[in-house]
């Protein structure tokens, strides 16, 4: 290792330098670009930057006053505090090429003044705009909520940019300059605009990977057998519409295509580079496409972090020089890119995979499942769009295929297989935004290791990785299936079918065991077998034979043709009480199975429902159609399962959306911020607040709680007793005590003041030290128990969870999560979706209660989560539920600092 880069890495940083707001960010362009705050050894760098501004964007900056910034207006750029004076820079090929800060108005202020300037060669990058989505993100941090800035009022760039940031702002105009005033609060259209602003860029940067005009294959051998040279093959064969440049030290020619010594040779700009040198080569090559200006490499070569962590610290080096330079990288450990796109026809793949095209984007971060799910896609008829094996995800994840798949308009629909997610919040994020246009098919393979949560509470300890990741892709409106089979089936309904609206199945065959066990398989799966109309029975009834069945399934028996078939199809997909039909057809002499196929097919090209085809002894036995118009499924019980995963989504689709203004948010803000604060100035890394602290916290956060009071003495706990009111309950008043009552910390229905000093006493005690004082409730009228909580990972975010019936929910494991935001009937699903939720509609004349009561307590909760993003883990434990109310009588609340640095959904690329 060379001394420069040895002391590069150990080179101190300046006291209060905040090294977790440095991150990688992508240009409009699709480059790479490292932001960083600044430090005071920029100075030379800043220097070369002004030294290279022309003078019109000098002028726009300093409003005119001068020809270029003096030396010492140089060194005070660099001269930051880091809190109210703050700037961030950022850098390509270790050029700083743009420069942003603020400085607060006065100490006491919550604005601060911004300045930007942008090298002129990246001007119109959509750089000053991430430097200001950066400022933005740190200043609230640091307690500013108001930017002001002046700017020329000729320079429409610097105003279009404040304009379309999508934050409120004022204008104010003085001749020369206008005053811009910006409200830094996160509005809806705010976050709306930095997501669009994220996947533009996403799409520009995943365009040079999968939209090349030239492609090197670096390591392309002589020999067929080599990776390189199947590549290269594979890329001729397939009749890339750019150039291929095989890249071999010695060969003249590979394959036909004349070769070139190395990437610096190669005469035009690479756009793309695939490589597939042996794992000690990767480093020099990708060096090397760097030193070229390549605009992304595909490492197919393996051998990296898969293999430990000699191999992670290689790949950990591959991105950085990737960062620096604006490259993207694929892979490594990956089997390659295809695009089917008639335009660029690249099929830069190894293992003679040669698939259809389509409306199908599959992107697999196994090779091997990649391979046998665009072979069996091709086999079924599916056509793919576009297919991506990510690898090792060192740089391009699934987030950043699903920006650029959303904008392609080949596409229609999007399968993923999955083992790992690198940033899940940002992934459910961005799918659910996808999701609402483009249905997206994931096959979540693998356990993830969530960390050491520190559980100590019933929801953190239920809240599961798998279950958390459940909730999250469910409320993206991710199709989540189980198995392999499933994400083609589901895929192939989806691709043929528009979305059904309903759950009602047609069933429709030949012969009836095939019927009967369609029949069964629905209605197991959540589909409804529904007994057709009279009308329509009738009407089925002229068209078939005595000795058929009408009432659904529909049974032509063995005399069924294709001429009937196509008859009970019209009838069946005109009655209104059917959302999708399903024909379960058997080759029989009056009917083949290629007429079965092509008559639901014919069907099914001007049907507005979904027409799906199961037929049984057809030849190939299992397949799918080959037209594209038709969904065909090769079992009745992958039918009903696939279709299911459809109708749930297309529920998704048609769930209703939070309406414009949320209802005002009866959050004490004050009252919260001064709890946590308290609470994090005592310790540092937080921890459980006291109970009448947790009390005051949900109170202030709008949920009803019983009145909580704290007392540190027997003569106390009389004295509160009495102003709360008899009968009242005593308990430990210590946040860390889990299970209170299994430590006798807990003594209800104490009716007299004696009694409350007596049970102070017995508790001290019994519990001594650790009771920490007690608190006094009254006693909550009697109702349904339920258990409302919260757990928030670092990694997946926070997770609500609900549970009805006290310690049953316990023995039962009957709680149901999700993930916030709720949309709007989200919360009252949940408690649906428990199997004791019918405890709290008067169950076998229990008392009826306030069920809505509950609903608002956890859509609340989930409310609290986003807002409040100290509280980590909270349970309310019981809430008891009465005709009175919901009120909750034990709530545990953890608080922890915020983590440093902008957040997982701050538009910034996932580092290592
Ligand atoms: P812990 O869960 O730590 O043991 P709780 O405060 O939840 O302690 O109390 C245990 C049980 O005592 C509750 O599940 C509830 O049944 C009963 N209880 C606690 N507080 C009240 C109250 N204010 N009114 C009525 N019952 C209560
Ligand atoms: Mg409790």
């Amino acid at each position: 290792m060379s001394t420069a880069s040895a002391s590069a890495q150990v080179k101190p940083t300046p006291p209060g330098y905040p090294s977790s707001w440095e991150f990688d960010g992508l240009l409009t362009t699709g480059g790479a670009v490292h932001v960083r705050p600044i430090e005071p050894d920029d100075v030379t760098l800043l220097a070369a930057f002004y030294a290279n501004l022309t003078p019109g964007t000098i002028r726009s900056r300093y409003a005119g006053t001068q020809a270029a910034p003096s030396t010492e207006e140089v060194s005070h750029a660099t001269e930051v505090d880091y809190r109210s004076r703050m700037a961030f820079v950022a850098i390509v090929s270790e050029e700083l090429v743009a420069l942003a800060s603020y400085d607060r108005l006065s100490p006491d202020e919550r604005g601060a003044e911004v300045a930007f300037l942008v090298a002129d060669a990246y001007q119109h990058h959509g750089l000053a705009t991430l430097l200001f989505e950066s400022l933005v993100a740190y200043a609230r941090t640091m307690g500013i909520d108001r930017f002001v800035a002046d700017v020329l009022a000729d320079n429409t760039d610097m105003l279009g940019v404040f304009g379309a940031i999508g934050l409120h702002s004022t204008q104010v105009n003085d001749n020369a300059t206008i005053r811009v005033e910006i409200d830094l609060r996160p509005t809806p259209e705010y976050r709306a605009s930095c997501d669009q602003r994220e996947a533009v860029a996403e799409a520009a940067s995943v365009a040079a990977i999968l939209r090349p005009r030239s492609i090197a294959v670096v390591g392309a051998g002589r020999h067929r057998g080599s990776v390189g040279h199947e590549v290269v093959r594979s890329l001729l064969a397939g009749d890339f519409s750019g150039t291929v440049y095989p890249v071999n030290l010695t060969a003249r020619a590979i394959s036909g295509a004349p070769a070139f010594s190395s990437l610096s040779s190669v005469p035009e700009q690479v756009d793309l580079a695939i490589v597939a040198v042996p794992a000690a080569g990767v480093l020099e090559v990708v060096k090397e496409a760097a030193a070229s200006k390549v605009r992304a490499v595909t490492v197919i070569t393996a051998g990296f972090a898969e293999t430990g962590e000699g191999g992670a610290e290689v790949e950990t080096e591959l991105l950085g020089i990737a960062r620096r330079n604006g490259m993207r990288i694929v892979g490594p450990n990956c089997l390659g890119l295809v695009n089917t796109d008639p335009e660029i026809r690249m099929n830069g793949t190894f293992t003679g995979l040669d698939p259809l095209a389509g409306k199908l984007a599959l992107v697999s971060q196994s090779g091997a499942v990649g391979i046998i799910l665009a072979e069996q896609a091709s086999a079924a008829g599916l056509g793919l769009s576009g297919f991506v094996s990510v690898g090792n995800k060192l740089d391009v994840s699934s987030n950043d295929l699903l920006c650029y798949f959303e904008g392609d308009e080949r596409t229609s629909v999007i399968a993923l297989y999955l083992e790992s997610l690198g940033n899940p919040r940002k992934f459910a994020r961005i799918a659910r935004r996808v999701g609402e246009h483009k249905p997206i098919v994931a096959l979540k393979a693998g356990r993830t290791a969530a960390g050491a949560r520190g559980a100590r509470s019933h929801t953190a300890a239920a809240a599961t990785p798998e279950i958390t990741v459940s909730a999250l892709l469910r409320g993206a409106g991710i199709i989540k299936v189980d198995r392999l089979e499933e994400l083609l089936d589901v895929s192939a309904i989806l691709l043929a079918s528009p979305l059904p609206q309903g759950r009602r199945v047609a069933l429709v065959g030949n012969s009836g065991g095939p019927l009967i066990l369609a029949a069964d398989a629905c209605e197991s799966s959540g589909l409804v077998v529904p007994e057709l109309g009279d009308a329509t029975k009738s009407a089925l009834e002229k068209v078939l034979v005595a000795a058929a069945a009408t009432a659904n399934p529909v049974d032509m028996t063995a005399d069924g043709t294709a001429a009937t078939l196509e008859k009970v199809f019209e009838i069946v997909l005109d009655d209104e009480a059917i959302d999708a039909v399903i024909m379960v057809a058997t080759e029989l002499l009056s009917l083949s199975a290629a007429d079965a196929r092509a008559t639901a097919a014919r069907v099914a090209e001007h049907a507005t429902k979904p027409v799906i085809a199961c037929i049984l002894g057809s030849v190939p036995p299992v397949g799918w159609s080959g037209a594209g118009t038709l969904a065909e499924v090769p079992t009745p019980e992958r039918v009903a399962v696939a279709l299911d995963h459809v109708c749930r989504y297309a529920e998704w689709r048609r769930r209703p959306r939070p309406s414009g203004e949320r209802s005002a948010d009866r959050i004490d803000n004050a009252t919260v911020r001064e709890i946590v604060a308290a609470k994090l100035r005592t310790s540092e890394e937080g921890g459980w607040l006291e109970l009448e602290e947790a009390a005051r916290l949900l109170e202030a956060c709008g949920l009803p709680v019983l009145a909580t009071r704290a007392a540190s003495t027997a003569e106390e706990a009389a004295s509160v007793a009495e102003s709360v009111g008899l009968p009242v309950v005593l308990k430990a008043r210590a946040g860390d005590l889990v299970h209170k009552s299994d430590v006798g910390g807990v003594i209800v229905g104490l009716d007299s003041l004696e009694a409350v000093r007596e049970a102070f006493e017995t508790m001290s005690s019994r519990l001594g030290a650790q009771m920490g004082g007690a608190v006094i409730q009254p006693m909550a009228q009697p109702g349904v128990e339920a258990i409302v909580g919260l757990a928030s990972d670092p990694v997946f975010g926070p997770v609500v969870m609900v549970g009805l019936g006290g310690v049953m929910t316990d023995l039962l494991g009957d709680r149901a999560f999700a993930v916030p935001p709720l949309d709007p009937g989200a919360a009252d699903a949940m408690i649906a979706s428990l199997r004791a939720a019918p405890l709290l509609s008067g169950y076998r004349g229990t008392p009826l209660v306030d069920r809505e009561a509950l609903v608002e307590i956890v859509e609340r909760v989930a409310r609290i989560a986003e807002q409040v993003p100290e509280l980590i883990e909270l349970d309310l434990n019981p809430i008891i539920v009465s005709a009175a109310g919901a009120f909750a009588v034990d709530c545990k609340a953890r608080l922890a600092p915020r983590p440093a640095g902008p957040g997982p959904l701050f538009r910034a690329l996932r580092s290592r």
